[in-house]
């Protein structure tokens, strides 16, 4: 570890599993106290915080649901009264419901935009207001705060069968810039994540057999599958000093996914 996240207190939502998990790890490695958010998870999210703290870093494990909105303020209230300041915010919670157009339930719609782009504003509204107050003084970083949102591919590739996850994400994506826009004169930066495949349960019947394998290696060019910590390396340099001059803008890690794999053969 380089300590590049030393006296950082981030907060991490969805963190019980996959990507979450992984950018929790990979922050407290970093040296970042950690804000472990959970919906149902506890079991893996009181067991990271146990890793952590064996290790001798900082991390406290607290339910709550982004979709809520009194559960994020809490989320946030916890997480000052636990660590005195937050400086890094991933809002990484996510979910799919998938159904084609006929068949999907207006449940299914509004599930999915209420966690995957109603979660976003809602963390990054409380994350904005936390940072605003907070003395630039003590700051470990030269921003007054960042806030990571996970978007996907899906931000800009169209997806058949998955309509409210793709308007989600394409929602994260201007919701990122257009926040960015508003908040870079307090000096609080604010950057997408858009993870192609990566194996984690959300898609597990992508990778899950040899055949589906097959299949979902055609969309990428680089020839494997995405690991969470392909994620979790990326989304630690965004939170970094390193990143320092970086806002309002979309990193892909996607394998070059978005890169239109079928012109490959177009030659
Ligand atoms: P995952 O299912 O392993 O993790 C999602 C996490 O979000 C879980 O811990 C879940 O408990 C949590 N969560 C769900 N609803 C919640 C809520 N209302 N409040 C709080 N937490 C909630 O899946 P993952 O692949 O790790 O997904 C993480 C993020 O990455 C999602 O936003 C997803 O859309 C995005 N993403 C994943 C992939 C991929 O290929 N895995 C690709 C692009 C984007």
């Amino acid at each position: 570890s380089t300590n590049r996240l030393a006296n950082h207190v981030a907060l991490i939502t969805g963190a019980s599993s996959g990507i979450g998990l992984a950018v929790a790890e990979a922050m407290a490695s970093e040296g970042a106290s950690l804000v472990v958010n959970y919906r149902s998870q506890e079991q893996p999210a009181k067991e990271l915080v146990e890793r952590v703290l064996k290790a001798g870093g900082h991390a406290v494990a607290i339910q709550a649901d982004v979709s809520q909105e009194e559960d994020v303020v809490r989320l946030f209230d916890e997480t000052i009264r636990t660590f005195g300041r937050v400086d890094v915010v991933v809002s990484n919670a996510g979910i799919q419901k998938d159904a084609a157009i006929a068949e999907m339930t207006l449940k299914d719609w509004n599930t999915v935009i209420e966690v995957n782009l109603t979660g976003q504003f809602l963390c990054a509204r409380e994350a904005v207001r936390r940072y605003r107050t907070q003395s630039r003084k003590d700051a470990p970083a030269r921003s007054a705060g960042c806030i990571i949102t996970m978007s996907s591919v899906h931000e800009i590739i169209p997806w058949a069968g998955h309509i409210n996850y793709a308007s989600a994400k394409g929602g994260v994506r201007m919701f990122t810039q257009s926040l960015a826009q508003e908040v870079a004169a307090d000096g609080i930066r604010v950057n997408a994540i858009a993870p192609g495949a990566i194996k984690t349960p959300i898609n597990r019947e992508a990778w899950e057999t040899e055949e589906a394998l097959t299949k979902l290696l055609r969309l990428i060019p680089y020839g494997r599958i995405g690991e969470p910590e392909d994620v979790a390396r990326a989304a630690v340099w965004l939170a970094s000093d390193e990143a320092d001059y970086v806002t309002g803008t979309t990193l892909f890690v996607d394998g070059g996914m978005s890169l239109y794999p079928e012109f490959r053969d177009n030659g």
